[in-house]
């Protein structure tokens, strides 16, 4: 047992480090931590994570728990000179959640506790302001109900509505004292009626059920999802964080709001964020009332501004960090309530990152560390295509930059059955809240009708990357008829919309998108990964496009070019499927003659693209059956054009079929058993070669064999290569430098890395087929049964996106290993889609690969990654998120 389960903000015992925030949660730890660089802070104290581990434990209050939330009790009181719950000034509490990792908004708050018909009096009287004073009691017992009790917020949610109704009141702020008091006593005979319990008065009462609550609060279904989609462990807990309450509702000089030391989309230095006069900090976060951008504070509230840009400086350089600050004016004073750090966009991420290392407020690899690379593709995100000649129905907030089109959908629970059929949607609602977290997940893009940039969909929308317009005018979803109005135009759930997040427009149907310019700061971080980073990058591209594409990423060579992706280019299959079917030789000879002079231009523009960098071109590796047509009518019309017997060429086709394709005649097993098409794809690459260079391109051929089995087939194959490399150089009059290698993607091709290396100049690992092939799971039956293995814990992630380290990773270690003890130059690299996911391209760094190859957009993530990784070496505790 501990010997305490609490401390003080004031204890002097927090010094920011991690053992402080597994312990007392971030915020926990923070306000501690503010509270000794001097920052103002209401006084209060937390309850650690091992007191709630220990209630989840044995569902009941810990030993020794109640005697020091006592003895804390007196503390405050004697720092504030009130007393809780007890007039004439009494100390009212506030209670929040606070994990060692950020989840904002997923568990729950209680706020103005200690309040009951005595204390309420006594607010009212000292306030001189008895509106605020059943203000602040009505909000309390809503919300106690609600998180303490188990209410359902709505029918509290109609009275309320009722209650602006009868006083002609546009909102809350508007009712007067004598309405509100009656809102607060129905509010309780309904906590009591909903719940079938009795609402506690006593003040001590409150507080020991609103800490349970608190604690139990961790478990809640929101935050579940919450922790599933971000990876948190369910076991730490929250802690629990107990505040004397202070006011940003007590009239004109007070106010409440949220600050970001740099704008969280941009990034650019300024203080920036939103704030109420004469509000309660829910009403910014929960979007009811439309905020004021905060420079407006400047001229409200001058004092209160200035102590507010001192002290967000203050915190930026302690923390060195962009922060997210909660704040209250209270008559004038201000009280910092939280800082974390300040979720971003990935821009504003990459700008942050980038401005700091100049400003000299961290270093280099501090900065590189600052970006996560999963994040960057945000980045290279569509916009909308500028020549689109669409008027936008609606206007709102760009609250989450990037376009996206998709399916009006009016709930959560719609965004996830409608995503599950593959549909791409756009949610729409009037607001969202914590409960529709799953359904933004599953979601292209969010659109609300209310709130402002700090609203919850904003944030949740640019923590996920996903565009998001909130607070649009002219948008009225109506979930009980399926149907939204947006600009006047009515869209039924399923109908198509566009949103465009970066400029916080809405339009009807389709607009098309075009792909990002990425910033000068993104060029500037990108250049300092590659000052840090050793392994190289290379891209998986099938056409000059796509290689175009790569290059203006970063990449450092076509890692692997697909080659029967060239096969269904124009009417070109025609002559494939001819050679397929070919009746002997002469015929498939032929129809090889027809295809070679496609290939060679193919692989022409892959070279005059790549100038003076490798360009890994893999030889033919699909079951032939693939090209085929599929059905009868299909076969028919193929023989037509082909002019050959419909019955011949039907028993061709299905002779071609496999049980198991992927594990049956491809690969090199096709290259060795018709070794025509490989001559006829070798030829193609050299007199490609040879024709760029006559050209004054630079080549860099590298042929590579795909599905390797055994040092045999790729024996075979490199001296086919090589006589036709050699055939062409002869006849051509030239020298060619190339190289011949082999992936690596089965079992037994890494079990004998040794043997196969001595044919091979280099390894590419295909970890996709090699991921198939080691756990016997197809990777195209996989999303079966995958989910459930991810979600029950059999494995932590999806190994064909996170390469499975133990199994895979393990052959891909000794592959390395083995082939290099033969052959100590062996160039080794990977091209599976493990190249682009950051904490693949760790271990691949971390086991001396060469280099890693992957879209072209994930390109700038893995020269990230690939930084992050070699930091992480100088680093003892490696790169952190
Ligand atoms: C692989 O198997 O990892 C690979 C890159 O090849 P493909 O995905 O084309 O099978
Ligand atoms: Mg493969």
């Amino acid at each position: 047992m501990p010997d305490r389960w609490i401390y003080h903000f004031a204890d002097g015992t927090a010094d920011g480090g991690r053992e402080d925030r597994d312990l007392l949660g971030g915020k926990g730890a923070d306000l501690a931590e503010m509270v000794g660089i001097g920052v103002p802070v209401p006084p209060g104290f937390t309850i650690t994570t091992e007191a709630c581990r220990e209630y989840m434990r044995s569902e009941q209050s810990p030993e020794g728990l109640d005697e020091e939330v006592r003895s804390h009790l007196t503390l405050l009181e004697q720092q504030t000179e009130r007393t809780f719950g007890v007039g004439p000034d009494p100390l009212l509490l506030s209670v929040r959640s606070g994990g060692a990792v950020s989840m904002p908004g997923m568990m729950d708050t209680i706020l103005n506790l200690g309040l009951n018909g005595a204390t309420v009096a006594a607010l009212a009287l000292q306030a001189d302001d008895e509106r605020f004073a059943w203000d602040a009691y009505r909000r309390f017992v809503q919300m106690y109900a609600c998180v303490v009790l188990g209410a359902s917020s709505r029918a509290f949610e109609a009275r309320l509505s009722k209650a602006r109704r009868l006083c002609g009141a546009a909102t809350d702020a508007e009712l007067p004292a004598l309405e509100l008091r009656a809102v607060t006593q129905d509010f309780l005979q309904l906590a009591e009626s909903a719940t079938g319990r009795s609402f506690p008065h006593d003040p001590y009462d409150q507080l020991t059920g609103a800490i349970e609550a608190v604690f139990r609060s961790w478990n809640n279904d929101r935050a579940r999802a919450y922790r599933r989609v971000s990876r948190i462990p369910g076991h730490l807990g929250t802690a629990v964080n107990v505040m004397a309450m202070v006011y940003g509702n007590q009239g004109h000089t007070s106010g409440t709001g949220v600050a970001f030391t740099r704008d969280p989309s941009t990034g650019e230095p300024r203080l920036f964020g939103e704030f109420l006069i004469n509000a309660q900090g829910e009403d910014v976060v929960a979007g009811i009332r439309d905020p004021l951008e905060l420079a407006a504070m400047a001229d409200a509230l001058p004092d209160a501004y200035a102590e507010l840009t001192r002290v967000a400086d203050l915190l930026e350089k302690h923390y060195r960090d962009v922060q997210d600050i909660e704040f209250t004016v209270e008559r004038g004073r201000l009280y910092l309530l939280q800082t974390r750090t300040g979720k971003r966009t990935a821009a504003a991420a990459v700008r942050a990152a980038v401005d700091m290392a100049e400003e000299g407020l961290i270093d280099e690899a501090e900065a590189l560390l600052r970006v996560d690379p999963e994040q960057l593709d945000q980045l290279l995100h569509p916009r909308l295509d500028p020549d689109a000649e669409a008027e936008p129905l609606a206007r709102g907030l760009p609250a989450s930059p990037g376009a996206a089109s998709g399916r009006v959908v009016l709930s959560s629970a719609a965004a996830v059955e409608w995503a599950a059929r593959a549909e791409d949607v756009i949610l729409v609602r009037e607001e969202t809240s914590p409960e529709d977290f799953e359904g933004m997940v599953a979601s292209r893009a969010i659109l609300t009708a209310r709130g402002g940039m700090t609203s919850h969909a904003a944030v949740v929308a640019r923590g996920l990357g996903l565009s998001c317009v909130a607070g649009a005018a002219g948008v009225e979803p109506d979930v009980e008829a399926g149907s939204v109005i947006i600009g006047g135009r009515t869209f039924q759930e399923g109908d198509w919309i566009t949103l465009d997040g970066t400029g916080g427009q809405v339009f009807a149907d389709r607009v098309p998108t075009v792909e990002p310019e990425p910033s000068a700061y993104f060029g500037r971080l990108m250049e300092l990964a590659d000052r840090h980073r050793r392994l190289k990058v290379r891209a998986n591209a099938d056409t000059p496009a796509d290689a175009q594409k790569a290059l203006s990423f970063g990449s450092e060579g076509i890692g692997l070019c697909r080659t029967e992706h060239m096969f269904f280019e124009g009417d070109r299959i025609d002559t494939v499927r001819e050679m397929i079917l070919a009746p002997d030789e002469e015929v498939r000879r032929a129809a090889l003659d027809r295809l070679l002079p496609m290939q060679r231009a193919d692989f022409l523009g892959m070279f005059r693209v790549m100038d003076g960098l490798p360009v890994t071109i893999r030889l033919l590796d699909p079951p032939l059956h693939e090209f085929l047509p599929r059905t009868p009518g299909d076969v028919d019309a193929l023989a037509a054009r082909l002019g050959a017997d419909p019955e011949v060429v039907h028993d061709r086709v299905d002779r071609l079929r496999e049980a198991n394709p992927m594990l049956g005649h491809r690969g090199v097993r096709l290259a060795t058993t018709v070794p025509e098409i490989s001559r006829m794809q070798a030829r193609a690459i050299f007199e490609a070669a040879d024709d760029a260079a006559r050209d004054g391109v630079s080549v860099k051929p590298e042929v590579m064999i795909p599905l390797v089995s055994m040092a045999e087939e790729l024996g075979g194959q490199e001296v086919l290569v090589r006589e036709v490399a050699a055939e062409v150089m002869r006849e051509r009059e030239t020298s060619i430098d190339f190289l011949v290698g082999t992936m690596i993607e089965l079992p037994r091709a890494a079990l004998t890395a040794g043997e196969i290396a001595a044919h091979a100049d280099f390894f590419s690992f295909g970890t996709n087929d090699l991921t198939q092939t080691t756990f016997g799971l197809s990777r195209d039956d996989a999303s079966t049964f995958l989910p459930h293995y991810i979600e029950h814990g059999l494995l932590s992630d999806d190994p064909f996106r996170t390469l499975d380290v133990p199994g895979v990773g393990e052959l891909v270690r000794l592959a390395t290993e083995r082939g290099r003890a033969v052959k100590a130059d062996l160039k080794v690299g990977i091209c599976g889609e493990h190249g682009g996911d950051a904490r693949s391209v760790e271990f691949f760094h971390s086991i001396g690969l060469d280099y890693v190859s992957c879209s072209p957009y994930r390109v700038p993530g893995a020269r990230l990654a690939a930084a992050r990784a070699a930091i992480g070496d100088r680093i003892p505790s490696g790169p952190q998120g």
